[in-house]
């Protein structure tokens, strides 16, 4: 019997620890932290042997293939180790396409992987397709392989799950966008990030598609050093594409598609934003590849819901619109919430640091923002950037999401907009950004 090994006790490690189960695998699942009760009793129910707060060594290092999950970094010295050895170290989503034949549209990218996964998947839901959601958003893929049927799969997919991946094939591939982020996990280069996020394309074959953004120039500046034997569809706010999706007339997106062209109207998408403009364009592309009516795309892309802590409209206090993108955790996420805005803008800002440049932010806050409030421990870079543009009488620091709410309600006047798009990590003040965003909904509803 082949011994498998799972690093890590949660969503993915879980999940790939059941299907080995069930493939016949002699597993065994090891967390260096504490696994969380729901995820031990699923491994009791399913008679999997696991240790938490620590590895034993001898059990990890014996297994013929180790499956690890993406938060655990290479410089780990249990993983080291499994190198030297040359045992093999894959993540779940190589180990989970093994035993999957369904077809799967694959989305990555550093920003708008959720919105787009998830407009795609109310888009083949409405077309009446069997699909399933996966990847890093709600149940892992691996467990839906061993406890479902799906004939299509949406898959969220992460760099650090694609630095696992050897064999894997998505029938369509996204690449949203490419900025840097995560730089810590690729030695701070750039280079190594572009290629992780480009593995999703390695294996496609000529009847597959990609999907990307060709206004995106470090996107482009890798297509060019790559072999790509599927079919390219990108998708352009600057320019007409032969296929693909493109503006028209500054009001309609075009979509083209083999022989077929089809439009839909700016003013009808249910998402608001250029970002969403471009989320909107990849995910009806990866419909039309998938052979879904225009009509169905046409309704799906009015009438999509936005999701939680993306650009997410929560209350009108007193003529001030209370808006939550606190997922905005990096400078350009941050950029095109700020570009989406035509009122004046109170912008929360502020978080842990990954290293940020706000340069390309100055015009925008320039034109838009009036009052800037701190969310954060260390605001230093954030006042040094944004001083001589709102004035220090406009900034202030505050340390909950409480506090940053109050004093947005008192600099904020009838007409305007309070953003809480933080362009930074929470994990200084919350324990992620889905608290950070929970406590500033709580906090403007007490309003
Ligand atoms: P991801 O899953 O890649 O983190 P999300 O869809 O959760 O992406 O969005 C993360 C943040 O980035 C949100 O603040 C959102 O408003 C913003 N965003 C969404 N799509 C894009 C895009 N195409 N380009 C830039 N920013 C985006």
């Amino acid at each position: 019997m082949s011994r498998l090994a799972v690093l890590g006790g949660a969503e993915s490690g879980v999940g790939a620890a059941v299907l080995a189960k069930v493939k016949g695998f002699d597993v065994f699942l090891s967390d260096n932290g504490k696994i969380k009760q729901e995820y031990a009793d699923m491994l009791r129910k399913w008679d999997i042997p696991f240790e938490e707060g620590g590895h034993t060594e001898e059990k990890v290092l014996s297994a013929d293939e180790v499956v690890k999950s993406p938060g655990i970094p290479d410089t780990a010295p249990l993983v080291r180790k499994l190198r030297d050895r040359g045992t093999g170290i894959i993540s779940e989503i190589e180990f989970a396409s093994r035993y999957d034949s369904a077809k799967k549209i694959c989305i990555t990218g550093s920003n708008g992987k959720t919105t787009t996964t998830s407009l795609i998947y109310y888009l083949l839901q409405n077309a009446g397709l069997n699909v399933g959601l996966g990847g890093n958003i709600g149940k892992s893929y691996a467990l839906q392989v061993a406890t479902e049927k799906h004939d299509y799969y949406v898959l969220e997919i992460s760099s650090f799950q694609l630095d696992g991946c050897y064999e894997f094939r998505p029938d369509i591939a996204i690449i949203t966008n490419i900025t840097p982020d995560h730089l810590d996990r690729y030695d701070y280069k750039l280079e190594n990030y572009v290629r992780s996020k480009f593995r999703i394309t390695r294996n496609l074959r000529p009847e597959d598609c990609f999907i990307f953004d060709s206004d995106d120039d470090i996107t482009i500046a890798h297509l060019d050093k790559i072999v790509l034997k599927a079919k390219a569809l990108p998708f352009s706010q600057k320019e007409e594409v032969r296929q693909g999706a493109f503006l028209r007339g500054g009001d309609e997106i075009v979509l083209r598609y083999g022989e077929d062209e089809s439009s839909i109207y700016l003013k009808e998408l249910a998402l608001g934003g250029k970002h969403n403009i471009y989320n909107s364009m990849a995910a009806a592309l990866a419909a039309k590849a998938a052979g879904i009516d225009n009509s169905i795309i046409r309704d799906s892309l009015r009438t999509f819901k936005a999701i939680e802590h993306r650009l997410e409209p929560v209350l009108s206090v007193g003529g001030v619109l209370y808006i939550n993108d606190s997922k905005a955790t990096n400078v350009d996420a941050a950029w095109y919430a700020l570009d989406a805005q035509t009122r004046p803008v109170v912008w929360i800002v502020g978080g842990t640091d990954k290293g940020n440049d706000y340069s390309c932010l100055e015009g925008l806050v320039r034109d838009k923002v009036k009052a800037i409030v701190c969310l954060g421990v260390d605001n230093r870079k954030i006042h040094e950037a944004f001083e001589p543009i709102v004035g220090k009488d406009r900034m202030v620091d505050t340390l909950s999401a409480e506090e940053a709410v109050k004093e947005s309600a008192r600099l904020a006047t009838e007409g305007d907009v309070v953003l809480l798009s933080p362009c930074c990590a929470s994990f200084d003040l919350f324990s992620c950004y889905e608290e950070r965003g929970e406590k500033f909904k709580d906090a403007v509803r007490r309003l």
